[in-house]
């Protein structure tokens, strides 16, 4: 493959970055393929920025290799510096330079000048900001701000997307609606993206592929669909999503029993401890399996948490009009596809 087929690739081998003896990425091994926009989940202090942070080169690692469209960017010899790699980051707060207007922003990191003010017209138009061009950043909202933080970083014309965090600092409606707009930008923009966060939801909407990271490691990489129907381990099954997990017994011709009946089985697996059931496989009817405990409201739907004869407590999503409340007497069926075993 020549370098032209491996542009806006990411391949990270054996990375290991520590500070003050602590490790903070343990041997992570990642493929990004270009166009890919890939989602790294993980719970705060998990190493999601650290690992960013190496990929663009600020931060130095111990041991491993980065290499960037085919180049190596970062082994035992060789470390290039940030402004080499051809990596575009946003953070977390748009860090827009205060003195400057919103064209001097975006157009700092463009080299020609004689091309530079047609350039940063296009981003401006591109990200959804004409015409603001002589505005400085504090008479923008945060959600602009954004945006034009996400122009600054394309004017150099990276072949790889770092966004760490992006809409943390928005409130939760803007958050949605930024996320929207920036999920169109990247899809019409064809870049390698590699975009941090914890929360799920944004991770599935962005990413093609999502890697969910724990305690510096690289847990599972897979897309947003099989890590929630398959995830590795009941870790990742509740972090991903709602979870009722079952302790394993057997099961006999794809089948195993559960506390809600017999069940049939996604996959077999070696070894396997639990029983994944995600709560809008159960359906709740009249009945006496169990009594209603709590109705969490949601509008679109409800969750309802019900104790089961044998004591044990189960989730299950019901649509909205469902008129389920606290004290029911229920049944619960199982209407899934096939529980996967962790
Ligand atoms: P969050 O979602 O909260 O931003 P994160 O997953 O991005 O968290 P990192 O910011 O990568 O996590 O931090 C991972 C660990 O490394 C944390 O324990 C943090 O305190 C530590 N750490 C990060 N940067 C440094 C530093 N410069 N010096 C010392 N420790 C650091």
């Amino acid at each position: 493959m020549n370098e032209d087929n491996k542009l806006g690739e990411v391949v990270i081998e054996g990375l290991s970055k520590s500070f003050d003896q602590i490790t903070v990425l343990e041997e992570i091994d990642l493929k990004v393929k270009r166009t890919e926009t890939l989602s790294l989940l993980g719970p705060s202090g998990c190493g999601k920025t650290t690992l960013l942070r190496t990929i663009a080169g600020l931060e130095q690692p111990e041991k491993g290799h980065i290499s960037v469209s085919g180049r190596v960017v970062f082994s035992e010899t060789i470390s290039v510096p940030p402004e080499k790699r051809k990596i575009g980051m946003v953070f977390q707060d748009a860090a827009l330079f205060p003195h400057m207007s919103i064209s001097e922003n975006i157009g700092y990191g463009i080299r020609k000048k004689i091309s530079k003010e047609k350039k940063v017209a296009e981003l401006l138009e591109f990200v959804g900001l004409p015409g603001f061009g002589d505005r400085r950043p504090h008479t923008l909202s945060g959600g602009q701000k954004q945006r034009v933080a996400l122009a600054r970083a394309l004017a150099p014309e990276p072949s790889v997307l770092l966004l760490d965090e992006p809409f943390s600092n928005l409130d939760s409606t803007l958050r949605v609606e930024i996320r929207s707009e920036v999920n169109q930008l990247l899809t019409n923009l064809e870049i390698t993206t590699i975009f941090v966060t914890h929360d799920q939801d944004e991770a599935f909407v962005l990413g093609n592929r999502v890697a969910v990271m724990r305690e510096g490691r690289l847990i599972q990489i897979d897309p947003p669909h099989d890590l929630y129907r398959q995830p590795v381990d009941g870790w990742v099954a509740g972090f991903v999503g709602d979870a009722n997990i079952f302790p394993f017994n057997k099961s006999v011709n794809s089948v195993c029993s559960t506390p809600i009946g017999e069940i049939p089985v996604l996959k077999v697996a070696d070894n396997p401890s639990g029983i994944l059931i995600r709560p809008e496989e159960l359906k709740i009817s009249e009945g006496n399996d169990g009594i209603v405990e709590i109705v969490e409201y949601y509008g679109h739907d409800a969750m309802v948490l019900i104790r089961l004869k044998d004591g044990t407590l189960i989730k299950a999503r019901t649509p909205a009009v469902s008129n389920c409340q606290r004290g029911d007497q229920v049944s619960v069926s199982y209407v899934g596809m096939g529980a996967a075993l962790l």
